[in-house]
């Protein structure tokens, strides 16, 4: 009896071996970058003030896409020159490479930079109201991007590493130095001969350089920065953002200058990093997603919200204005900020002309790609829930991993409840509760922790 057991028990083992080799054939990827400068009038996003459409084009914006497929499973990454991916291009997007390659839709990540000098679908002040002509361009130029990197296939080798680069940006709101020096990159090339396939990289910092007056496209430093990468390592490269919701980057004279400037910075790094990179031929890939349904944040009603305004301001009135009053008086105006717009929405709200729904979908994706783990998450997360995700899922599974924020969706700001508490322009911005971030990181951890060496949660 014993022994017969133990037969088996070795039988399944070989077996299970013969089937993971069987599952981990050659790697084979592709990548393909097309241009998303709109061929008809549009608007500007990124800031409230600038209402205009775009008046030409700086420098070129563009979707790009890379294709991993390791023989059992395959793995979309799209990156692109936007300030905010809606929910419907993303699904529609998903859609369409679904229905051309199979791949399913967890299994594809629609990103964006950030870049606040990007066409932009939402029409200033009507908050739900998207510009279909440009959602459906953005739609046909994103998914035709992974259509053709699937068709570009090549046998592949793939890894990671991770360069950091400090001194370039600054956390803007919670008074501490929390940012993600992180540069996460991973190099995909052609097995004979070496040649770069792509480059997909992350860095966490607001693309705000070039700010509302400005009615050029721009991939702002981001796209500087994926510009300089390509022309120094060829192929395709991607910048995803990070957990960028309170982290900006420092900057100073001209603009168009500075994201130059920014740009190379990066792509110093991103070049140095691939350098480290011994690509494997075989790497496992894998793929989890879930949909939280996260609960609008309260907003109190007219009268609290005064009340809370008009004490802060006495407050603020009560104290000199001098050197050692400074940090405090900053402190208090970020608290009026918070109480000003929650008296705002509360107006709106009462008077029926503010309209957010009650709750909001928003999708946590997790992907694997061999020893990198990316997370995704649909908004403008605080950096501090990155940096946790990093040391747990380090602690969980050995591996590297990096946010992708401003992904499959957007939700706004995702800030901590410190920051709901002390105000500033992120919290007042929010539309989802402080716990938001907390059950995105949970999400994340559950869907990590599914991830095995050769399976899909
Ligand atoms: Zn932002």
């Amino acid at each position: 009896m014993y022994r017969r057991v133990l037969t088996s028990v070795l039988l399944l083992v070989v077996c299970c071996h013969w089937c993971t080799n069987d599952a981990q054939a050659e790697l084979r990827a592709g990548a393909v970058r097309k241009s998303i400068v709109p061929p008809f009038p549009t608007k500007m996003g990124g800031f409230f003030d600038r209402l205009d459409n775009f008046k030409g084009v700086h420098d070129e914006v563009y979707a790009r896409a890379l294709v991993l497929d390791d023989g059992n499973s395959q793995i979309v990454v799209i990156g692109s020159d936007l300030t905010a991916v809606s929910s419907e291009i993303a699904a529609k997007t998903r859609e369409k490479i679904s229905q051309e390659t199979g791949i399913p839709p967890k299994n594809i990540l629609v990103s964006c930079t950030h870049n606040h000098s990007a066409p932009s679908i939402y029409t200033p002040g009507r908050l739900g109201e998207l510009d279909q002509k440009l959602v459906e361009f953005f739609v046909d130029q994103f998914s035709q991007a992974a259509i053709d990197a699937y068709n570009n296939r090549v046998p592949a080798r793939a890894g990671f590493y991770a360069g950091e680069l400090k001194g370039a940006t600054r956390n803007r709101q919670q008074r501490n130095d929390l940012v993600d020096t992180q540069v996460g990159v991973f190099r995909v090339e052609e097995r004979e001969g070496r040649k770069t396939i792509a480059t997909l990289f992350n860095f966490t910092g607001h693309p705000v350089i070039v700010g509302s007056k400005n009615l050029l496209l721009s991939g702002e430093y981001p796209g500087a920065a994926q510009r300089a990468v390509e022309n120094m390592l060829g192929g395709v490269a991607i910048f995803t953002q990070g957990a960028a919701g309170d982290v900006t980057v420092h900057r100073s004279g001209d603009p168009f200058m500075e994201i130059e400037r920014l740009g190379r910075t990066v792509a110093g790094e991103v070049i140095k990093a691939s350098g480290f990179i011994r690509g494997d031929e075989q790497i496992d890939l894998a793929a989890g997603s879930t949909t939280l349904n996260l609960a609008r944040r309260k907003i109190p009603p007219v009268e609290e919200s005064q009340k809370a305004l008009e004490a802060a301001q006495a407050e603020l009135e009560a104290l000199e204005d001098n050197a050692a009053n400074k940090e405090i008086r900053e402190q208090i105006r970020n608290r009026m900020r918070l109480y000003g717009m929650n008296l705002r929405m509360a107006k709106g709200i009462k008077e029926g002309t503010y309209k957010l729904p009650e709750t909001f979908d928003a999708e946590v994706q997790v992907l694997q790609l061999g020893d990198l783990v990316i997370v995704s998450i649909p908004g403008e997360i605080f950096v501090e829930y990155a940096l946790e995700l990093r040391q747990r899922v380090r602690q969980l599974l050995g591996k590297s991993m990096f946010l992708a924020g401003y992904a499959n969706g957007y939700v706004g700001y995702i800030v901590t409840p410190r920051a709901a508490v002390t105000g500033g322009y992120e919290a007042s911005v929010a539309r989802v509760r402080p716990d938001a971030g907390r059950q995105m990181t949970e999400a994340a951890m559950e869907l990590v922790a599914g991830l095995n060496r050769s399976g899909t949660p």
